[in-house]
């Protein structure tokens, strides 16, 4: 990097930097309290009492039991032990084989979907997206069938932004006495998370998304929901996920979290204002942008768009090259630029789905980051379907 380029990063649904008061909290973690916390000396007890205090935070946090929090080693792990941990348990009591999800969820979940049918046999129904990447409730309940045991429909889109009706669909599955999970990954800082308000079973955190270390994350499993752990081992985490705690990641993220949510209403504030520029700016100044996602019902710091016969790996190389760090909801598979299977499903044509764009907002971003973006993205774009 040169020493006079100024940087502008605008990935912060990919990470976001730690936040200096939550290393503060971590370090007496790897130095001072370092005992195993399931050690029976005063070692092991110091680090135990962090470990819960850490825990009750959280679950203060999310408006659960301690008991309810289940600390892993990253939102995937999170994701993975609720969809693969509850379907086990189904199997494991004959109470059904029909799990519900949606093409909108993250690879953490899809992927863990795709194999419980593959390698397991369970029976998976997609439900639709609509062209702003919602579900509707009322598709899920239609899903839902006397062998249904889980339901998941993230909280909100790391592609899109898009917000789901998560406690409508919380409800409903209540009604209906399936396990419900969400992954709250992207909505975690951001959104309210009350979980008895969104009437979730089971969902998942990741402390690297809101200014927490990476490597840490959090399952909430309701009292009563069975399920069996996906590593095996120790007893740790109430069996649910053995393997010695990272205590120093679990206050690091209970400590991120606190620090998010006494930000959040001030902080959602200003970024929505500050997106709504960087949305409005760059629908004027690029010729045939779409703003993909909903456009209210959408995270406060995210905007994403489709820009038409541009290819978005392209487009974020060119951005880097000018200091500015975005992201690309394609992927290529064999050479091609593949679209995200969300904006497939959301009815964008390839031409349209492959140039999609993502910029996230945060803590360190002001007016003048989306002025260099804005100044920036028309060339990039420009140069690159000329290129093309
Ligand atoms: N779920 C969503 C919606 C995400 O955006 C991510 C990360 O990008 C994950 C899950 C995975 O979290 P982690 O990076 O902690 O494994």
């Amino acid at each position: 990097m040169s020493g006079t380029k100024r940087r502008v990063y605008l990935d912060h649904s990919a990470t976001t930097p730690v936040d200096p008061r939550v290393v503060a909290a971590m370090v007496p973690c790897w130095t001072d309290v370092f005992g195993n916390p399931s050690s029976a000396h005063s070692w092991g007890q110091e680090a135990a009492v962090a470990l819960e205090r850490a825990r009750a935070e959280v679950a203060d946090r999310l408006g659960c039991q301690p008991a309810e929090i289940a600390f892993t080693a990253s939102g995937t792990e999170a994701d993975n032990l609720a969809l693969r941990g509850a379907a086990w348990a189904a199997r494991q009591s004959g109470r059904g084989n029909h799990i519900v999800t949606n093409p909108g969820e993250h690879h953490a979940v899809t992927a863990t979907v795709e194999q419980l049918h593959g390698l397991f046999g369970f029976d998976v129904t997609q439900v639709a997206v609509d062209g702003h990447g919602r579900v509707d409730p009322d598709d899920i309940r239609r899903a839902i069938r006397r062998d249904t045991i889980l339901v998941s429909v993230m909280t909100a889109s790391n592609e899109v932004g898009t917000v789901q009706p998560v406690a409508e669909i919380g409800a409903l599955c209540r009604e209906r006495g399936v396990l419900f999970h969400t992954d709250a990954v992207q909505a975690a800082g951001r959104l309210d998370l009350n979980v008895g308000r969104l009437q979730v079973d089971l969902l998942a955190l990741s402390a690297h998304k809101f200014y927490g270390p990476k490597g840490v994350g959090v399952l909430y499993v309701r009292r009563g929901v069975d399920l069996v752990a996906a590593l095996t081992g120790g007893g740790q985490e109430h069996g649910r996920r053995p393997g010695t705690v990272n205590v120093a990641g679990a206050v690091g993220l209970a400590t991120a979290l606190q620090i998010a949510e006494e930000m959040r209403a001030a902080e959602n504030e200003r970024l929505e204002r500050l997106r709504d520029r960087l949305i409005e700016g760059v629908l004027a100044a690029v010729a045939e942008a779409r703003l993909t996602g909903h456009p209210v019902e959408r995270l406060p710091h995210h905007a994403s768009f489709a820009f038409r016969g541009v290819e978005g790996s392209s487009l974020v190389l060119a951005l880097d090259l000018v200091g500015i760090a975005a992201s690309s909801g394609a992927a290529c598979a064999e050479g091609e630029p593949q679209p995200a299977p969300v904006l497939a499903a959301m009815g964008y044509a390839p031409e349209w789905g492959v140039g999609a764009a993502r910029f996230s907002l945060g803590r360190a971003n002001d007016e003048t980051d989306v002025a260099a973006l804005l100044d920036a993205l028309p060339a990039a774009v420009a140069q690159l379907r000329v290129g093309g």
